[in-house]
């Protein structure tokens, strides 16, 4: 397997601000004006009786023992137990009402725990809120349930609950094994405990272990980096997902603590994203996506190959189409054409539950133009290729007029190599497919609106 060339200099003309698209529209289009009726009216839609899709679950646990300072994820450090006690009780009051709205014939094909660390949560924690999951839900036979773990703290009768709770995936955080990047960012995590968690999750017999590691980080050196995806490799991993560090401090302030001096230059950045994906390549990982690997006969490799690779909140998924109900602090649903976020602070998440109210903090309801733009996103971040007739057949559009106004903005990636236009497919190259986010944009009306200069997003490589 070979590694895309990488052409540092043309990389740093594409790095600029950009959604993940996890979603389309991106969260920050969401409006407040959304109102929680208008979410249960959705529910009841999507669920009339005889209704048997399968949906997706996912609860956003938000607590974690300690701060690393590169954290963009919604958490809450805590070292009080009982807040996240009392938070799992806040949780099942949401699960309670809303899973009585969801048809009985309709099974749960994917299961997420993200966070914060959910293993933070302790055993018993971990049995009263998987049971009460299975118990307000059916499970598939062949559900896809994962867990973020961190391997700092985690003890064996953690991981053992995990999995009386169903679960069969874990997904932990590494980042760097560099002594010097650990301090910077206040994540001491030996490769001793990390290959224990590894060891762990298959002799209890989760089928397939995720490991995510972050360039870009402060005091990382393209040697010390190298030493890291080596010491990874040797763990084999089912997946691997590289993030590139997104230092946004005007969003996440915690992150003005780490001394911008220290964080590696442009250059020197994307030479480590380039060693990272010639050690991946040369290892036998597959490219699936944005920041995702997977060795070739992992289930999210095989999808990739055969064009159903599905894209949302929690990266790439081989579970299509599913509704997504999603629970706990700042979790955004996605149901029919609907998108609903919860109250982003756990007082006003527990505020509103207090008063039996759905805790909304934010939605959208898709317009046509927002659903056939989603499609053509989501062929582009996921297939890496559009195929203009399939598009123009499931919405009655031309694509080319319909597009008129994205289609000149290609120009730019066509000369530089990373797309091709071949007859009526739009065609990302392998070098084009580091920058898809980028490509992805040309579709999207919204920025303009939310204004690529107020840096709502980090920076796509
Ligand atoms: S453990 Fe994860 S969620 Fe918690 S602070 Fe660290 S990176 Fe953020």
């Amino acid at each position: 397997m070979s590694a895309p060339r990488v052409d540092v200099e043309l990389l740093k003309k594409y790095s600029v601000p950009g959604p993940r698209y996890t979603s389309y529209p991106s969260a920050p289009v969401f409006s407040q004006e959304f109102r929680p009726d208008d979410y249960l009216a959705e529910i009841r839609d999507t669920n009339r009786e005889g209704e048997d899709s399968p949906i997706s679950v996912y609860a956003h646990l938000p607590y974690c023992d300690t701060l690393c300072y590169f954290c963009g994820c919604t958490m809450k450090v805590t070292n009080d137990a009982t807040q996240i006690t009392a938070y799992n009780q806040y949780l099942k009051k949401e699960i309670a009402a809303i899973a009585k709205m969801v048809s009985p014939s309709r099974k749960v094909s994917q299961l997420h725990w993200g966070g914060g660390t959910p293993s933070y949560l302790d055993a018993a924690d971990i049995l009263d809120l998987g049971g009460f999951l299975k118990s307000s839900f059916t499970y598939a036979d062949d559900i896809e349930a994962g867990v973020e773990i961190d391997p700092r703290g985690l003890t064996k009768d953690r991981m053992e609950a995990f999995r009386e709770s169903g679960f069969n995936r874990t997904s932990m955080g590494v980042q760097d094994f560099d002594p010097a990047v650990q301090k910077a960012v206040n994540r001491i995590q030996s490769e001793k405990i990390t290959r224990d968690a590894v060891e762990w999750s298959r002799e209890m017999g989760f089928t397939s272990v995720n490991i995510d590691l972050i360039y870009g980080l402060p005091n990382q050196t393209l040697a010390g980096f190298e030493r890291t995806v080596e010491r990874v490799i040797d763990l084999s991993p089912d997946r691997l997902a590289v993030f590139n560090y997104a230092h946004v401090p005007w969003l996440k302030p915690h992150q003005k603590v780490l001394d911008e001096m220290s964080l590696p230059a442009a250059g020197e950045k994307l030479e480590i994203f380039r060693m990272t994906l010639e050690k991946l390549a040369g290892a036998g990982y597959e490219n699936v996506g944005m920041d995702h690997f997977a060795k070739p006969d992992d289930e999210l490799a095989l999808a990739r190959r055969n064009g159903s690779l599905y894209r949302n909140f929690q990266g790439y998924s081989t579970k299509a189409g599913c509704d997504l109900y999603a629970f706990g602090m700042s979790a955004i649903s996605f149901l029919g054409g609907v998108y609903h976020q919860n109250k982003k602070t756990v007082r006003e998440y527990f505020e509103k539950i207090d008063a039996g109210l759905v805790p909304t903090h934010a939605g959208y309801r898709m317009s046509r133009d927002d659903v056939i733009r989603r499609d053509v996103i989501m062929k582009i971040m996921c297939d890496n290729e559009v195929m203009k007739g399939d598009i123009e057949e499931r919405y009655g559009i031309s694509f080319d007029g319909y597009f008129a106004a994205a289609l000149p903005k290609l120009g730019a990636f066509t000369a530089d190599g990373l797309i091709e236009l071949k007859g009526d497919r739009i065609v990302i190259t392998p070098e084009g497919r580091l920058i898809v986010r980028n490509i992805a944009m040309c579709f999207d009306p919204y920025l303009e609106s939310l204004g690529k200069d107020k840096q709502v997003f980090s920076k796509t490589v």
